[in-house]
C-alpha cells in the first residue's frame, strides 16, 4: 500500500508513485468561531460554552463551535414555529421551490468550498467529497425543488399538507449530504427545520447557513445548532415538534423511538447496516473487486451500506481473495485533501478506537488477519484496509457494524445458502450481487431483505430512488416519493 503526500516520486516493484496533488485549502474561509444558526442569524449559545472541531488527518483544530443546550433548542423550535405559522406553510409551492432551486445552484458554485471543508472537518478524500458528498446534496436540493409545487401529482387524489416544525439528527459519516437529505424533502412540503449535526463534523452544516443567508431564504425556516448527543436528546425531548428525522446509529435509534413514543411525534429512523456483498461465480471478477473495494475501503468504511460483508462462492473465493488483497496494496491512505488518496482518516479517535477493538475480537475469535505493509500518518486517526478472511456468521465482526475499512470475508456454496447468510443479520440496509445471469440477481433482489440491492455496481445514489433499511435498519425512506410522503398528511 501507498502512503499519499510523500514528496517526490521513487519507483517501488515497478510502480511510480504519483506527485503529491493536494486540493488547494485556502479556497475555505473558515471563521474562528462559529454561534448557533437561530431565526437566520448566529447567535450566542445560553450556556456560552464552545467546543472545538478538529481535522481528524492532523489533528489541528479547525474551529470554535457553540454548544446548544435546552434553552438554545426551545429558541429555535420558537423561531420555526414562528416561521411555519407565518409565513412558510402558507407559501405557494412555486414559491418554496426557487428558494431551493437557488440553494441547490450556490451549493454548485461554491461546490469546491464545501468539499475541502468537508475533507477537512470529517477525514474523507477529496475525490469522494468532490465527486460525491456535494454534488449529490446539490442533486437533493434540485429534485425536491422539483416535487414543492407539484405534491398534489406525489399524492394523486389527496391534499399533501405538511407537518410543522422537524428536529433532524444527523451522523458525521456524510454531514452536508445527510444535512441536505433531511432539509430539502422537508422544506419541499412546507415544513420548518431545526437540525443538529454530529458533533465531530458540523462546519459544513454551518457554510450550509451562510448559503440560506446568500439564498434569501426567510429567518426561521432552517436553524441549525451544533452540540453533542446530549443536544440531540434535548431536541427530541422538545414538547414543541411534529416530527423527528434520526440517521444514526440503531443504538441511539432505539432510546429516541422510546423518548418519543406516546407523543405526537412522528418518527423516521435511517440506522446501521451490515450489507452483503456477494459474488456468484459466473461474475466478472475483475470488475467485481472494484466493486468491492469501492464499497468498503474508499470511504474508510464510514457508510452505513458498507458492503462489510464480503460473500464470494467457494469455487472462486481464493482467487477473489488473491485479487482483493492486490488490489488493496496500490490503495493510497493519507492526506485527504490530495486528489489521488483513496483511504482517509478515520473520523474521530472514538471511532477508530472501536475499528481497532472489534478486528481485535475478530482475531481471538479465530479470523485470518490481513493488512498491506504500510507506513500511517504519525498525527491524526489512520486504520489500514483490512480483511478478514476464514470469517463464519458466528463471528462478531460478521455481525457487528465495524464502520471502519474492515471486510469480513465468507463463503457460500449454493444461490439459496447465499440468501440465508445475507439475511441472517439484525439489519437490512442494502446488499450488493455480481452475477452474469439477470435472472439470478433478480432472484437474489427479491429474496434479500435489504431496502437497496444493487446489481453489478455498488454504492450508486439518486434522489429519485428511496433509500432505507428492514428490522433493526430503521423504518421510513428518504429520497423519491416516498422520501416526501414521510413530510406530508396526506
Ligand atoms: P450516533 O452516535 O447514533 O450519532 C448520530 C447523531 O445522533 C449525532 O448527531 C449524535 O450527536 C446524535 N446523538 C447521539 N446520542 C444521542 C441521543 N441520545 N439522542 C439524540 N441524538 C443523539 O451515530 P454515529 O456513530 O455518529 O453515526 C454512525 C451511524 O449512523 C452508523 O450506525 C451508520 O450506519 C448510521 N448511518 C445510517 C445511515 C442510513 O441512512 N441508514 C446513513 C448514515 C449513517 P454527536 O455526534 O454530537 O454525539
Ligand atoms: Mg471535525
Amino acid at each position: 500500500m501507498r502512503r499519499n503526500g510523500q514528496n517526490g516520486q521513487t519507483a517501488r516493484g515497478g510502480i511510480w508513485e504519483y506527485a503529491p496533488a493536494p486540493e488547494d485549502r485556502s479556497i475555505v474561509a473558515l471563521r474562528s468561531r462559529y454561534g448557533l444558526f437561530i431565526n437566520g442569524e448566529f447567535v450566542e449559545p445560553h450556556s456560552g460554552r464552545y467546543f472545538t472541531s478538529l481535522n481528524p488527518a492532523s489533528e489541528e483544530p479547525l474551529a470554535e463551535v457553540a454548544y446548544a443546550d435546552a434553552e438554545d433548542i426551545d429558541r429555535a423550535v420558537r423561531a420555526a414555529r414562528h416561521a411555519y405559522e407565518t409565513l412558510w406553510s402558507k407559501l405557494p409551492g412555486k414559491e418554496r421551490a426557487k428558494y431551493l432551486f437557488r440553494i441547490a445552484r450556490i451549493l454548485q458554485e461554491r461546490s469546491r468550498e464545501f468539499a475541502v471543508l468537508e475533507s477537512l472537518d470529517g477525514g474523507k478524500p477529496i475525490r469522494e467529497s468532490r465527486d460525491v458528498d456535494i454534488p449529490l446534496a446539490a442533486a437533493h436540493f434540485f429534485y425536491h425543488a422539483g416535487w414543492a409545487d407539484k405534491l398534489e401529482y406525489a399524492f394523486a387524489g389527496r391534499t399533501p399538507r405538511p407537518l410543522g416544525v422537524v428536529g433532524q439528527i444527523i451522523p458525521w459519516n456524510f454531514p452536508l449530504l445527510m444535512a441536505a437529505w433531511k432539509i430539502a424533502p422537508a422544506l419541499a412540503c412546507g415544513n420548518t427545520v431545526v437540525l443538529k449535526p454530529a458533533e465531530t463534523t458540523p462546519l459544513t452544516a454551518l457554510l450550509l447557513c451562510e448559503v440560506f443567508q446568500q439564498a434569501d431564504l426567510p429567518p426561521g425556516v432552517v436553524n441549525i445548532l451544533t452540540g453533542d448527543g446530549q443536544t440531540g436528546a434535548w431536541l427530541v425531548q422538545h414538547p414543541d415538534l411534529d416530527k423527528i428525522a434520526f440517521t444514526g446509529s440503531t443504538e441511539v435509534g432505539r432510546q429516541i423511538q422510546k423518548a418519543v413514543a406516546g407523543t405526537r411525534k412522528r418518527l423516521t429512523l435511517e440506522l446501521g447496516g451490515k450489507a452483503a456483498h456477494v459474488i456468484f461465480e459466473d461474475a466478472a471478477i475483475d470488475q467485481a473487486v472494484e466493486g468491492i473495494v469501492n464499497g468498503i475501503y474508499f470511504n474508510q468504511g464510514h457508510v452505513c451500506c458498507a458492503g462489510s460483508r464480503l460473500l464470494v462462492q467457494e469455487s472462486i473465493a481464493e482467487l477473489v481473495v488473491r485479487k482483493l488483497k492486490r488490489r488493496v496494496q496500490r490503495l493510497r491512505i493519507g492526506d485527504p485533501l490530495d486528489k489521488n488518496t483513496d483511504i482517509g482518516a478515520i473520523n474521530s479517535l472514538f471511532q477508530l478506537r472501536k475499528i481497532e477493538r472489534l478486528v481485535a475480537v475478530g482475531v481471538q475469535e479465530g479470523a485470518e488477519l490481513y493488512q498491506p505493509e504500510c507506513a500511517l500518518p504519525s498525527k491524526g486517526y489512520w486504520y489500514p484496509p483490512t480483511i478478514l478472511t476464514k470469517v463464519s456468521m458466528a463471528h462478531t465482526v460478521a455481525r457487528e457494524e465495524i464502520f471502519g475499512p474492515v471486510l469480513s470475508v465468507l463463503t457460500f456454496r449454493t444461490p439459496d445458502e447465499a440468501v440465508r447468510i445475507a439475511n441472517n443479520t439484525r439489519y437490512g440496509l442494502s446488499a450488493g450481487v455480481w452475477t452474469n445471469k439477470g435472472s439470478r440477481y433478480l432472484e437474489f433482489a427479491s429474496r434479500v431483505k435489504a431496502g437497496v440491492v444493487w446489481c453489478n455496481t455498488y454504492n450508486k445514489f439518486d434522489p429519485a430512488s428511496p433509500f432505507g433499511g428492514y428490522k433493526e435498519s430503521g423504518f421510513g425512506r428518504e429520497g423519491g416519493i416516498h422520501g416526501l410522503a414521510a413530510y406530508v398528511e396526506v
